[in-house]
């Protein structure tokens, strides 16, 4: 499943690159290029629009319309409307900030790229294979988890 998210949802969109989504957003696109993007590559449209919700499907594009206010209440709403996992793999991830594929890289290459505390700290990087952004499982793993696990709560009691 490939994805198409409309202006309204940015962090979203960050949140299924990290998921290992094929994600696409641009704020700057209009809801006429969303659509049409979504039919020439086969993309979900997610959308908290309605109206454009409808659109799409007059169009015959499939589209979902994203409920819930937290990032955990829509990751939860997703699952359970197209069934989206909730588990993060990191070598199946995605760049949060531009949707590349991201890769192991070894701990000594990145000496110069990130802080001297980090470097101390951690010894698994993940670089981005198109803008170069290296990753690791900082503090905000823990965030990023505990994100991923209240929407699981959500998707089993509701
Ligand atoms: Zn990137």
């Amino acid at each position: 499943m490939e994805f198409i998210v409309d202006g309204m949802l940015g962090k979203l969109a960050r949140w299924l690159r990290m998921l290992g989504y094929d994600t696409k957003y641009s704020s700057r696109m209009s809801d006429d290029e969303i659509l049409k993007a979504a039919s020439e590559e086969g993309r979900v449209i997610l959308t908290r629009d309605y109206e454009f919700f409808k659109r799409a499907n007059i169009h015959g594009v499939k589209a979902v319309f994203v409920e819930g206010e937290t990032n955990a209440e829509k990751l939860a709403d997703l699952s359970k409307q197209i069934n989206i996992n909730l588990e993060i793999n990191i070598n199946e991830s995605r760049c949060p900030k531009c949707n590349a594929k991201i890769a192991s890289i070894r701990k000594e290459n990145v000496k110069d790229k990130v802080p001297e505390s980090t470097y101390r700290f951690y010894n698994e990087f993940w670089e981005c294979s198109s803008c170069g952004q290296i990753y690791w499982k900082g503090s905000h793993w823990k965030k990023i988890n505990n994100t991923l696990r209240r929407a699981k709560q959500i998707y089993f009691t509701h």
